[in-house]
């Protein structure tokens, strides 16, 4: 070890170790296969570069065993990053890629024959090329693998490559060098099938601290959504942020709506073209612009330390991804903001984009990230929690739980009480999609045939869908009145739940209804991004029916972006579009339009003055 901390401080500059490399350090000495998880910047690289440089490791394990580390990297630019910064350190480091020409290619294996190299990075189908294992093989000089990003082993992680899945083939060329397998990434099942995929050999398991207590996690119910990211975005001005998208479509369109706004926003997706990527990646992190909106397709290898919020438009998949993505606030350790912003309703695409092809561990990840959004318990507990790691703190005082945000609902008690007396019954025989489903009152075939649409609580919850109701199953659940047993994940009242039928306990639902209300109490008024795609139509003087040509919409739709464009902009002379007279008419009448509602005013004029005029009309009287 006296050796692996030479080389860390004459090739890096560092006195110490962080934590958890040594450990992983020494089971690469041991030649003891291994899987290391440590949270993204924790410093996964050293862990496998350094003990390539020591001098112990020449001819201390069985014949055969040389002295370079091969190391598997699936993207080209994170390879070279890399291998860039070991040369600049005087490593004795290659790659071998696509882009390179047979010269170059030569001159890699000519280094390799000579045993001057140390580590060699290569993408997996490079490796796993039947030229490439038959060279290293005949070499005989492979002292151990890195297997970085090694997620993407598992089709049950977040990024699966199918050309990872080959990798297994190392342990069985390769039987006298022991492979280490590293990632940011992964919960319990998928650190399992890491494993069992790469064939590890009896692996020693490493797993980091997942807490980030710098950041500050809100999951809000999704509303107006432009609203909301406006919200976050206010309380960082000029500061750098991700916005994260779950379509391409998104993100045009949400990129639109914040430079439209008067944002520095680029877009990020695999639909650009990659030069424009890299620009708009560039310009990001150069902070020439502040916010980039992207897919997951931005993200891998971003080591940008001053971002300073995250927002998810959207639910991502797994909990892996929102940990991932999230974790790109805060590098530098300063407090971040993430947000995200999520509807029941992103649970069902997922679902539906799962259906068939996924397996249960895609689906339990997807599970839990429904659950995550939808607890009324700590964001950061739930969060490390997953990943296997207790957590000790009581109270966070960085989620919008513990800081007492969310918005509970003023008959949490009645309709906690409604549930669990369904739940008693139904005598525990059924799960919570079941449940919900006859507590909203559907009269489907299987709770018809089971007569369950007699029951007295059938439809008692009716004024609410079955999706919202399944929400509040799973609030009780967290907060134990109700518990899943058995194979089938029937539901069962726990005996506080039991307590619950009696009048006892405090239960916390969440309101359905979207707020209104922002966190910080301002009520600005941001228009939907469906209105601001339409503004820069109405900057440059385009009428209505050409907008609504342009973009394919109703007229009527379009008169209700207008609307949106002269409030936004606090325009208060109607007769670009309405004719004065008309516009006098209507404004003399206004006090027919009580709480907005524009009918009265309509019939006063016995339809001589349309629906359209009266709008525009009423949003420039502000
Ligand atoms: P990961 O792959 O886990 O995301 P990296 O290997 O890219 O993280 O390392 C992140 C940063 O941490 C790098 O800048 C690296 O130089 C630094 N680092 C790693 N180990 C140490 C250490 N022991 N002391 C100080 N800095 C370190
Ligand atoms: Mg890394």
């Amino acid at each position: 070890m006296d050796d692996v901390r030479r080389v860390l401080k004459q090739f890096w500059g560092f006195d110490s170790f962080r934590p958890l490399q040594e450990q992983s350090i020494q089971t690469i000495l041991e030649g003891r296969d291994s899987l290391t998880v440590l949270p993204t910047g924790a410093g996964k690289s050293i862990c496998f570069q350094a003990p390539a440089l020591c001098n112990g490791l020449h001819g201390n394990k069985g014949a055969g065993a040389g002295d370079l580390a091969v190391v598997v990297s699936p993207l080209i630019s994170l390879m070279k990053d890399q291998v860039d910064a070991l040369r600049e350190k005087r490593v004795p480091a290659a790659l071998i890629n696509s882009t390179q020409d047979e010269t170059e290619k030569r001159e890699v294996a000519e280094r390799i024959r000579r045993g001057e190299l140390r580590l060699l990075y290569l993408a997996p189908e490079r490796l796993l090329s039947p030229k490439t294992l038959g060279f290293l093989r005949q070499q005989r000089c492979v002292r151990y693998f890195a297997i970085d990003e090694a997620h993407c082993v598992s089709q049950w992680g977040h990024d699966f490559r199918p050309e990872y899945q080959q990798l297994k083939t190392l342990k069985q060329v390769f039987p006298e060098a022991s492979v280490h397998a590293f990632t940011a990434t992964a919960s319990q099942p998928v650190r399992r099938d890491i494993a069992c995929q790469l064939g590890l050999c009896e692996p020693s398991f490493l797993i980091g601290n997942f807490d980030r207590p710098n950041l500050t996690y809100r999951m809000i119910r999704a509303g107006q959504k432009m609203q909301q990211i406006m919200e976050v975005v206010n309380r960082h001005r000029g500061q750098s942020g991700i916005v994260y998208c779950l379509s391409r479509r998104e993100v045009d369109t949400t990129t639109q709506a914040l430079r439209t706004l008067g944002l520095k926003a680029k877009p990020y997706h695999a639909g650009l073209a990659a030069p424009q990527r890299k620009a708009n990646q560039d310009s990001f992190m150069q902070g020439r612009c502040d916010i980039i909106v992207a897919t997951i397709a931005f993200g891998m290898g971003i080591d940008k330390p001053d971002i300073r919020f995250v927002i998810h438009t959207g639910m991502p998949k797994s909990v892996e991804h929102y940990q991932q993505e999230s974790g790109r606030a805060g590098r530098d350790g300063l407090d971040a903001e993430c947000v995200l912003l999520h509807s029941p309703r992103d649970f069902l695409v997922w679902s539906d984009v799962m259906h068939g092809e996924a397996g249960q561990v895609a689906r339990d990840s997807l599970q839990a990230m429904f659950e995550l959004c939808n607890d009324v318990t700590c964001r950061h507990q739930a969060i490390v929690e997953y990943f296997g790691q207790d957590y000790g703190v009581m109270r966070c005082g960085a989620c919008d739980v513990c800081l007492g945000e969310l918005q509970l609902h003023d008959q949490s008690a009645d309709i906690a009480q409604t549930i669990v007396a369904c739940v008693q019954d139904l005598k525990h025989k059924y799960g919570a999609g079941y449940v919900a489903r006859v507590l909203a009152g559907k009269s489907d075939k299987r709770i018809f045939q089971s007569n369950h649409d007699r029951l007295n609580r059938f439809g008692a919850l009716g004024d609410h869908g079955p999706m919202a109701i399944k929400v509040w199953i799973q609030q009780l659940i967290s907060q134990k009145y109700l518990c899943r047993s058995g194979s089938y994940k029937t539901l069962e009242p726990t005996e506080s739940g039991r307590r619950l039928l009696r009048g006892q306990g405090t239960p916390k639902l969440t309101a359905t209804g979207r707020s209104k209300k922002s966190a910080d109490g301002s009520d600005c008024f941001v228009p939907a991004i469906s209105s601001l795609a339409a503004f820069d139509y109405f900057r440059s003087g385009d009428s209505i029916e050409s907008v609504a040509q342009k973009m394919s919409r109703a007229q009527s739709t379009v008169v209700k972006y207008l609307a949106d464009y002269i409030r936004h902009h606090g325009i208060n002379d109607p007769t670009p579009w309405v004719k004065p007279e008309t516009a006098q008419r209507v404004l003399a009448n206004k006090h027919l339009a009580g709480d907005g509602k524009m009918k009265p005013i309509f019939d006063h004029f016995n339809g001589e003055v349309s629906y359209d005029e009266i709008r525009i009309t009423l949003a420039c009287d502000g």
